[in-house]
């Protein structure tokens, strides 16, 4: 079952990823962005890793709220408030239940995604964080509708959003700072499904 204590080893995890993988999301923000997204995404977990540990909320929900609060106001840039409302949402679709099974985890996490498009306004194939994520909810769909377990529905959804992120390579952005880059950004694989598939690999990890 997914609760408090699931998301906060999730959180754990995924400071602990980002600190390590910090570097080489930075050199992929490089040709298509502006070099920061490695720094950006450590800066923000290990502040709510910190920051959600001394007080840790009791609910699933409550957890998500509170590491999107802490996102949004220590990430600069466009993957800040984004990924602070995906967790956000999320976790104000959770509620206050204790434990949630996989297929709540997948409609909170669908609300999250959707916050992400609306505030974003990127589609599937805009070369953006979404080429990660939406693959990843469709393939817990599936797994789901096959009567997986939590930890087979987890593993689908991490195999499909590093297949996204690899896909991203060919496609020309349209929506943040890589889309100035037009035709030049068409080659390089995207900071931000890189960042969000590592942040679902690392979900899937926690259900180990
Ligand atoms: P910034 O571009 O402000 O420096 P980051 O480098 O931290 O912010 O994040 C860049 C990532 O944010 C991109 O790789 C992309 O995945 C994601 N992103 C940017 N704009 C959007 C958007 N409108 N919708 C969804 N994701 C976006
Ligand atoms: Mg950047
Ligand atoms: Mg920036």
């Amino acid at each position: 079952p997914v609760d408090a204590s699931f998301l906060l080893r999730w959180l754990d995890t995924s400071a602990t990823v980002l600190d390590r993988e910090a570097n080489r999301l930075t050199l992929l923000d490089s040709p298509i962005g502006d070099a920061d997204h490695g720094t950006n995404m450590r800066r923000g977990f290990i502040a709510a890793r910190t920051a959600v540990g001394q007080e840790p909320p009791d609910t699933p929900g409550g957890v998500l709220t509170a590491i999107g609060r802490h996102l949004i106001s220590t990430v600069g840039g466009a993957s800040g408030p984004l990924y602070g409302t995906l967790l956000r949402r999320a976790g104000k679709q959770l509620g206050d239940e204790p434990a949630v099974g996989a297929e709540r985890l997948r409609d909170a996490l669908r609300a999250g995604v959707d916050g992400v498009a609306q505030l974003g306004g990127a589609a599937a194939g805009d070369k953006t964080m979404l080429d990660a994520l939406l693959p990843a909810l469709d393939a817990m769909d599936t797994a789901l509708a096959g009567g997986g377990s939590t930890t087979e529905v987890l593993d689908a959804a991490a195999k499909a959003a590093a297949e996204g992120a690899e896909a991203t390579t060919p496609l020309r952005a349209r929506k943040g700072r890589a889309s100035y880059l037009g035709d030049r950004s068409i080659g390089h694989q995207d900071p931000g499904a890189t960042s969000s598939a590592l942040l679902v690999a690392a979900l899937a990890d926690t259900a180990r």
